[in-house]
């Protein structure tokens, strides 16, 4: 056996999908070192840093770490009945990964290395190794290496002078004036965290939110309900990539009396295979015309968190609209209302970006542990800009040992986004490289 064989997978990035790989691969035997940025360390960008305001949104009894234990946060939680299907804030469940992590260590010992620093490089050595370099001046070398980066964003990073670009960055709205008008760009669930997130630091400002429909998340449907098969006909038509003939049968289906939300609850299980069948022009259209409303009956809000919304309307304090950004400064925004001539002047003491990095392949070049690999032409963005090209497995053509997780395998599959697929993916994952 070559003593390569032996290396321990490294894992980079210590979120859910981290710590969902590692603990898939250290049941199977495998020995993992596990890296992530000290400040968010097993809970990752979406449950380290919140406020109590900040609520799932999917039911605590499917947000379980692993695939074959769906309800294990619930039952962590010790929850019964219909307590189970609530929607908890997401520290507990940040709680709840620290749990596992520390259960890991202990079970596991020496074959789970944790190291909490930032990787500053990785590079391909000439003996076929990847070399993960490290702020802490540690230098790792795997065969077996794991790109769990979440959406490519580090905790530190970044607030500009005038747009607050990464608003899930600690501390990112801390500088916001109780009082300062605030204008966000975006109105789907990084809106909603931000008005929570306004409210609960002491917020008594005017919020604007726009976006180009002005269309919010629809709620989940309260009690749940069983998903809707799709017709033969819209599946045929999804399968076909005919997309105007698709949204003539999601109509239909509404029409007949279907919820929009258990149809999209009913396609989600079918999305990756669908949108690998998907030409590039077929997809870029459904981004284009389609995504607003996918994305606002697909990624749902609990009704506690709307009733916030809702008093904050009625209270004057908050409007949502269909408008775009023309420009901003002093204090004030030059916006375009949709559907209107002439554009208006708001106040804007603070403008917060909640639209999301799709398409911004700039981040990817620029970020530390993707910037070489990038640079070299092993890692490539897919032509979308949702993610780096990678295979239905998560491996990354032409890079022997190199495998993606999570969010940056979006444009391979798209749904790659919630706790229920990225376990799976673990599993899967796990399965291949404890197979290598
Ligand atoms: C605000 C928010 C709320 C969400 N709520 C839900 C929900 O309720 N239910 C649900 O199912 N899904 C939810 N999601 C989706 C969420 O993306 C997944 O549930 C999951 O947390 C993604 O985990 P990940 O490991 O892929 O990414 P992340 O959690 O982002 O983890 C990636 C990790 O990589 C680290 N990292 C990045 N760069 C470096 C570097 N250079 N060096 C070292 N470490 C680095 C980051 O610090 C981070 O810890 C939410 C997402 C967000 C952003």
């Amino acid at each position: 056996m070559d003593s390569s064989d032996t290396l321990p997978v490294v894992i980079a990035g210590a979120g859910f999908c981290g710590l969902a790989l590692a603990a898939q691969l250290l049941e199977r035997g495998q020995a993992v070192v596990l890296i992530g940025c000290a400040a968010n360390f097993g809970r990752g960008t979406a449950y380290g840093d919140a406020w109590r305001e900040h609520l799932l949104n999917v039911p605590a009894d499917r947000m379980g770490l692993r695939v074959d234990a769906p309800a294990a946060f619930a039952d962590w939680l010790d929850l019964q009945g219909d307590e189970r299907r609530r929607f908890r804030p997401r520290l507990e469940f940040g709680d709840y990964l620290a749990h596992e992590l520390d259960s890991l260590r202990t079970q596991y010992g020496e074959r789970l290395r944790c190291i909490e620093a930032g990787i500053t490089a990785i590079t391909r050595d000439t003996d076929a190794r990847w070399r993960i370099a490290l702020d802490s001046g540690e230098t790792l070398e795997s065969d077996r290496l794991v790109l769990a980066l979440g959406a490519a964003n580090t905790p530190s990073a970044t607030t500009n002078d005038t747009i607050i670009r990464q608003p899930w960055a600690r501390d990112a709205l801390s500088n916001i004036d109780a009082d300062a008008p605030v204008l966000i760009l975006g109105t789907g669930l990084t809106m909603i965290d931000m008005v929570l997130a306004l409210q609960a630091q002491g917020h008594r400002g005017a919020i604007t939110a726009i976006s180009r429909r002005g269309r919010l998340p629809l709620l989940h449907p309260e009690p749940p309900l069983p998903p809707t098969s799709p017709s033969p006909a819209l599946l045929a038509a999804l399968e076909a990539g005919d997309l105007r003939a698709a949204v003539r049968e999601f109509r239909a289906a509404i029409d007949a009396g279907a919820a929009p939300p258990t149809l999209a609850d009913g396609l989600r299980a079918l999305i990756p295979q669908l949108w690998r069948g998907w030409s590039l022009p077929t997809r870029k259209c459904f981004l284009r015309h389609l995504r607003p409303w996918w994305d606002s009956v697909r990624h749902r809000v609990p009704r506690e968190v709307f009733a916030t919304l809702d008093r904050l309307r009625e209270e004057g304090r908050l409007q949502i609209r269909a408008g775009h950004l023309l420009g901003h400064d002093n204090g004030s925004a030059r916006i375009r209302w949709r559907g209107e001539r002439g554009d208006a002047m708001v106040p804007a003491g603070a403008v917060i970006d909640a639209t999301g990095w799709d398409g911004d392949r700039d981040r990817y070049a620029a970020h530390p542990a993707l910037s070489a690999l990038i640079a070299d032409g092993r890692l490539r963005i897919d032509p979308l800009g949702l993610g780096l090209d990678c295979a239905a497995d998560g491996s990354v053509p032409g890079a022997d040992g190199l495998h993606l997780i999570g969010f940056l395998r979006r444009g391979e599959c798209w749904e790659s986004t919630a706790v229920p697929e990225l376990r799976a993916q673990a599993a899967a994952l796990a399965e291949r490289l404890t197979a290598y």
